[in-house]
């Protein structure tokens, strides 16, 4: 059953544990070692530079551009609703590189366009998702990597590790909000704590 949050911003609801969730990451690309659902519109676009993207292959990828993508699933989670995995080849997403590097990102810097552009939205959140609606934390992923959150004691959260996902995700408006209910939450959980 799809759990009750308070908070929605920009018509996604608000799993307040990203603002306690202790987070750090030293980053080796293990994430990316399962592929990623991507939006079928965000499919497309990667397709439409497949010319590039092969230019920048390098022999640990497959040139076989039929291969990268699964079969389409329906996914209320995504704007289309529908959802398309990369394929995991040889242990790694068709578009990570030997060194563990996101191949769509580095033509996106290479371009001068945006380093997100061409990346799938769930890529680019990651350690945070979307879930049954919620921005919430992905735990199931993290929790199956060697090298992500390996010390968790950090005094970093989620919510200020991953800010400029954030803003990306929801606009400075809607971080805003978010850091205004972050801060009454925190308040909120004070107060509670005091009382016990
Ligand atoms: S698309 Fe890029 S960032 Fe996303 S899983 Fe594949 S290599 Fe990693």
């Amino acid at each position: 059953m799809a759990k009750k949050f308070e908070k929605v911003i920009k018509k996604l609801k608000i799993d307040p544990r990203i603002f306690t969730f202790k987070f750090n990451c030293d980053c080796t690309g293990e994430c990316c070692h399962y592929g990623v659902y991507t939006d079928s519109f965000e499919a497309k676009r990667i397709l439409r530079i497949k010319k590039k993207i092969l230019e920048y292959f390098d022999s640990s990828q497959c040139t076989d551009v039929s291969k990268w993508f699964e079969e389409p699933e329906e996914d209320e989670d995504f704007e289309s609703g529908v959802a398309i995995g990369t394929e995991v080849i040889d242990g790694k997403c068709t578009f990570l590189d030997k060194n563990g590097l996101c191949t769509l990102q580095k033509i996106a810097i290479d371009e001068g366009k945006h380093k997100w552009k061409y990346k799938p939205l769930y890529s680019i959140l990651f350690p945070l998702t979307i879930y049954e609606g919620a921005l919430t934390i992905d735990d199931e992923h993290i929790d199956r990597l060697k090298t992500c959150n390996p010390d968790p004691k950090t005094e970093i959260t989620i919510f200020e590790y991953c800010a400029e996902e954030l803003i990306h995700l929801l606009g400075k408006r809607g971080y805003s909000e978010l850091k205004k209910y972050q801060e009454e939450y925190l308040i909120k959980q004070n107060v509670k704590k005091k009382n016990v």
